[in-house]
């Protein structure tokens, strides 16, 4: 905040004016905070991958020269560090993205119906994969909202995947999809661990994961919900997380109502 203080002074008969003013550098000092954090966390995180691939690469040059067994197994492990890396990067690329069109109003007219059809179609290969079954409910009729396409494809892909990898043991997801007196709706809920109350606020920090060995072996990034607030702060909609541990968890979007 800024403060402007006057001060009157009466001592020895005549007035006196100070004019005192304060400027509060918290906010400014907080952001600058939360910019260094957040490019010493995204260096450390590309930074690990790429020491991996350092080591391996000095070992295959090195001990494991003639080892061929050892080099088939070592050469796959770079390759997954290198996918990592290429992971992480295309989510910094997004995140930024997403920034930097922050204060440009959306305006596409986005039928949800469709937008999370296609999603859900699309991640079927993956349920499939982990024998976990998606069911929808979702009524046929478009249900519009002002939007960026590409964001909200992403929203869902991110929730829906989300629910797909960390709900898994629940073998069933629900997304739904609905219109109410108080807006529009749009719910994916897992059956999985849940996650516990203190770690529900900040899952949309970037970086911050619940577990991290689950969410390395997720193939997380620690960005995806980082990546789902923003997009939805840019369309004036909100994410609320209801998580009970043993039952799972609902992610829902919640967009404000819309103009005709
Ligand atoms: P990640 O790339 O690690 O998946 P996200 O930002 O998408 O990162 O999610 C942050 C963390 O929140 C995840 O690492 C995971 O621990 C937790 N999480 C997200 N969705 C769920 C869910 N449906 N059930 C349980 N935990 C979840």
């Amino acid at each position: 905040y800024r403060a402007t203080v006057l001060l009157l002074d009466r001592a020895g008969g005549k007035d006196r004016q100070y004019l005192l003013s304060f400027r509060d550098q918290t906010e400014a000092h907080r952001l600058e905070r939360m910019r260094s954090d957040f490019i010493a966390n995204a260096s450390h995180e590309l930074r690990t991958p790429l020491a991996s691939l350092t080591g391996f690469i000095e070992t295959l040059r090195g001990p494991a020269r003639r080892d061929e067994a050892a080099r088939d197994n070592f050469l796959e492990i770079m390759q997954k560090q290198a996918e990592r890396m290429a992971r992480l990067i295309d989510d910094l690329l997004s995140l930024s993205r997403i920034e930097m069109k922050a204060h440009i109003a959306v305006k596409d007219q986005v039928d949800l119906t469709t937008l999370i059809n296609h999603v859900v179609d699309s991640l079927r290969p993956l349920a499939d994969d982990l024998g976990v079954e998606i069911e929808r409910k979702i009524d046929p009729d478009p249900v519009i909202v002002l939007g960026d396409r590409d964001e909200l494809t992403q929203v869902f892909q991110n929730l829906v995947e989300n629910a797909l990898k960390y709900g898994q043991s629940g073998k069933r997801i629900v997304v739904e999809l609905k219109r109410g007196d108080d807006g529009i709706k749009a719910m994916v809920q897992d059956f999985g661990p849940g996650i516990p109350e203190e770690h529900i606020p900040r899952l949309t920090e970037r970086f911050y994961r619940v577990n991290l060995e689950t969410s390395r072996a997720q193939k997380g990034t620690g960005l995806g919900l980082a990546i789902v607030k923003h997009i939805l702060t840019r369309h004036r909609a909100r994410l609320v997380v209801r998580s009970r541990v043993g039952e799972g968890s609902t992610f829902t979007v919640v967009f404000g109502p819309q103009k005709a």
